[in-house]
Order: structure tokens, then sequence, then C-alpha cells
């Protein structure tokens, strides 16, 4: 009785875990943790509108600047137009609202990287809708836009699994 009941306990762990594992997009091409690095910090442009709030971003920012990571400048209303251009401008991380079919039912967040060799040219952080003021999201993507990939230690602020990740940096070893 005892061993089914461990062995049911398992299977719903596992079933969970899996599902709740491809919340995040998995597919960062570089398996070195830092794999990309800016030469000059990003200017962070709030393409995503009034509903992605400035104290959230602020906070994220904060979050990567206590750790060195730093940015240019954040603006929060930027003009129409840079924002009508191309989704991915050079020397930006721009966050964006994803379109409703643009990601999978599971996944709440992605970004998009644009490098030479080693070296960040721009990023593009999309959001689904309603996800923008989730705890801890804008810090994860704004890690890939910083260069880092997934990291599948728990508690890290790299962990692919919104439920297993955490507040936590580091790089590992
Ligand atoms: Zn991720």
């Amino acid at each position: 009785m005892r061993r089914s009941s461990v062995t049911i306990g398992m299977l719903i762990i596992f079933i969970v875990g899996f599902a709740a594992g491809k919340y995040f997009m998995l597919s960062y091409e570089n398996s070195t943790f830092k794999s990309f690095y800016w030469l000059k910090d990003p200017i962070i442009l709030n393409c995503h509108g009034e509903d992605m709030s400035l104290i959230r971003v602020k906070k994220a920012l904060r979050y990567w600047d206590d750790m060195g990571y730093e940015y240019k400048k954040y603006v929060h209303r930027p003009d129409k137009k840079a924002c009508d251009g191309p989704k991915l401008i050079e020397g930006y991380v721009t966050l964006r609202k994803a379109d409703p079919d643009q990601l999978d039912f599971d996944i709440l967040a992605f970004t998009t990287r644009r490098h030479a060799s080693a070296e960040m040219k721009g990023a593009t952080i999309y959001f689904k809708k309603n996800t923008e003021g989730l705890e801890l999201l804008l810090e994860h993507e704004l890690g890939h836009a910083y260069g880092f990939t997934h990291v599948t230690i728990p508690g890290h602020i790299m962990h692919p699994n919104y439920d297993i990740m955490g507040k936590r940096f580091w790089i590992p070893d």
C-alpha cells in the first residue's frame, strides 16, 4: 500500500513538474550560462504600455543593477514611432505585448535576442496578456536580455520553470 502511494505521489510530481516545466521557453541556443554580454549598457524601452507599471519595471531593473548589470536609461512612455518600428531595436531591450497566437498556451513570456558572436545587439521581451505584473517574471526575462540562459537549480532566477525559480542569482560553477 505504502509503496504504491509513494509511486503515485511521484507520478503526480512528475506530471505537475512536466506541465509546469513548460511555462517558459527552453529554446536558448547556447549551453554556456553567460552566453552574451552588452558592450554598451542597453536602453530599456516600454512598448508594452501603461499596464506595465513603472514600479514593476524599476524593481526588475534594480534587481539586475544590484548584481552589476546596468542599463543606460529607462523610457516608460516612448514615442509611438519608436514602438511602431522594428520589433527588435539595436541597442535596446524592448518590452512588448505578445500577439495572442504568438506564444504557446503554457508560456508566460519570451525573449528574443540579437547578437554578434558573444556581443548583445538587442533584445525584445514579449509578455502574454496579463502576465506583465507577475512577480519576478520581468527579472527572469531581463536575465535573458542581459545574456543569460536557463539553469535548472531550484530557487535560481534563471530556472526555466516559474514555480521552481526563485529570486536568487549567482553564476553557477
Ligand atoms: Zn526563460
